[in-house]
């Protein structure tokens, strides 16, 4: 009886409107894209302002009731849905207001449930470019995107979501509201307390709106995939076009090519999007922005001298916005191809780009000695030294392989370390990675996260369960 007058509380909080707690309207909000995590959750709640968002947390922590917070629930770590079972599911999902957006100062300021294609939009209406691009944004975030610092296909030019983000609006746990909007892009002030929200996946605060920044709109693209003979052919590639085109390359991505002949095999793409003429096992997606003063050609120069040297083999132009569109269609379908055609393992992991060979030639190896024949993709954002180290079972293979995914996992995250990489590259720690950041992380490193922590949240009520307990 207590706890029902307790929650009648909050729906007055909140008004019949923002307050779903039936289980058909509560699937949305406890369902994530992997399917890993199924528990339940007290209601969830969708707060439509910041005052609400406050009295919200004001309720939660006089009443010690744990939040977790949601944005697109896009997450692929399990941060967004519960990990105990009597948790508050709030979701920022009606938060969409556009606060500002400023051309003179190249800087807008959007509330937390903006999702990242409107916010390009937004940007775009100004005729300026918010960067960042990433298969989700269509259903991921502003708060979203800041709370794991997401990277995507353009950090190589204009850095991950935590370089876009001037400062932040946001919640605390005790419901005081830290109001850190900013447009400045000189303030030293003490602590950077926008670079602790960021990338604190909710366990530290509750973020509401963001100032982002923006930038001019590139006037064209010119995007080419290039068949080579290897990795380490694509990181000689990447030194030579980072030397020669500099800022203009925003997207340097390798590419195996089962990749394609999986999406061709399961009709994601309607044609081969790969020079045909001399097959190799591996590509590079690259992409150039040109801006105004700019010359056509430069891709098609550096090319040219490219071949000069062999090390393209071939090599496949965008000539048109049809061609571009079915290249960026291809590298999103990465993930998906994998999910119709066999049961897989993953990591989203990163090292020093020169190592990326090392990586794959060694994870790859140890990986058929545990399983034979299991099949590697190893694919990603390479001008990052973020690689998608993922591997599908064998053809004709019945057994589970999550029973084989132990093994794989611990012989990938040992030559990682000796390789100094991160078990987590842009995806974050969630309930996935919480116990790997425990064994891995730096126990300094840990200890100072836990003391955050605690300062921040000293009931532990936000979001509990991800990244670390205190
Ligand atoms: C098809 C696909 C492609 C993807 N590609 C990429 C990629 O290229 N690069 C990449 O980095 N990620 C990628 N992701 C992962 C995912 O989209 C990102 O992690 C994204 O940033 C999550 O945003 P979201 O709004 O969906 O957040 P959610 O999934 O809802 O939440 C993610 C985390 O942030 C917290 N959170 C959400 N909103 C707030 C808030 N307002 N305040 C405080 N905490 C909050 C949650 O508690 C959770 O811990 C991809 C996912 C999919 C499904």
């Amino acid at each position: 009886m207590a706890q029902l007058q307790l929650f009648a509380k909050l729906k007055e909080i909140v008004g019949d409107a923002n307050y779903h707690d039936v289980p058909d309207q509560m699937a949305r909000f406890l369902e994530e894209p992997r399917g890993l995590y199924t528990k339940g959750a007290q209601c969830a709640v969708t707060p439509t302002t910041v005052e609400m968002v406050q009295k919200v947390m004001q309720f939660a922590y006089q009443n010690e009731i744990s939040v977790v917070p949601q944005g697109g629930n896009t997450g692929l770590v399990g941060g967004q849905v519960p990990a105990m079972g009597n948790e508050i599911v709030l979701s920022l999902v009606k938060m969409k207001q556009v606060r500002d957006v400023d051309p003179s100062t190249n800087v807008m300021t959007l509330e937390a449930g903006v999702t990242v294609l409107d916010a390009q939009k937004h940007a775009e209406e100004a005729n300026r470019l918010f960067p960042l691009s990433l298969g989700s944004e269509g259903t991921c975030q502003i708060g979203g995107i800041l709370s794991t610092n997401a990277g995507g296909t353009a950090v190589l030019a204009y850095g991950n979501s935590r370089d876009l983000c001037m400062g932040v609006e946001a919640v605390l746990a005790d419901g005081r509201i830290y109001n850190g909007l900013s447009k400045l892009r000189k303030d030293n002030t003490g602590y950077d307390l926008k670079d602790l929200l960021v990338g604190a996946e909710g366990t530290l605060g509750i973020i509401t709106a963001a100032s982002l920044k923006m930038f001019p709109r590139p006037r064209t693209f010119e995007t080419a995939l290039l068949n080579i003979a290897s990795p380490q052919v694509g990181v000689d590639i990447f030194e030579l076009v980072r030397e020669r085109a500099g800022n203009r390359l925003t997207s340097f991505e390798l590419l195996p090519t089962i990749g394609m002949d999986l999406q061709l095999k399961h009709n994601l793409i309607n044609r081969d999007p790969r020079a045909t003429e001399t097959p190799t096992g591996w590509h590079i997606l690259l992409e150039l922005s040109l801006f105004e003063g700019d010359h056509d050609g430069a891709l098609l120069a550096i090319l040219e001298d490219l071949f000069e040297r062999e090390w393209v083999a071939d090599a496949s132009l965008c000539n048109s916005v049809a061609d571009r569109q079915l290249m960026w269609l291809m590298r999103e379908n990465y993930a998906e191809c994998q999910k119709r055609e066999a049961q897989a393992i993953k990591h989203d992991i990163s090292v020093a780009i020169r190592d990326i060979p090392t990586l794959i030639e060694q994870v790859d190896a140890v990986a058929e000695e545990i399983l034979p024949g299991i099949r590697s993709i190893a694919f990603g954002h390479m001008g990052d030294g973020n690689i998608h180290y993922d591997f599908l079972a064998p053809i004709d293979f019945e057994g589970d392989l999550r029973e084989i995914a132990p093994a794989i996992h611990d012989a990938t995250y040992e030559i990682l370390a000796k390789l100094n990489g991160s078990i987590s590259a842009e995806h974050g720690i969630g309930q996935l990675k919480r116990d790997l950041l425990a064994q891995k992380k730096d126990p300094t490193a840990l200890d100072m996260m836990k003391s955050i922590k605690l300062a921040l949240d000293p009931k532990n009520i936000l979001n509990p369960g991800k990244v670390v307990s205190p």
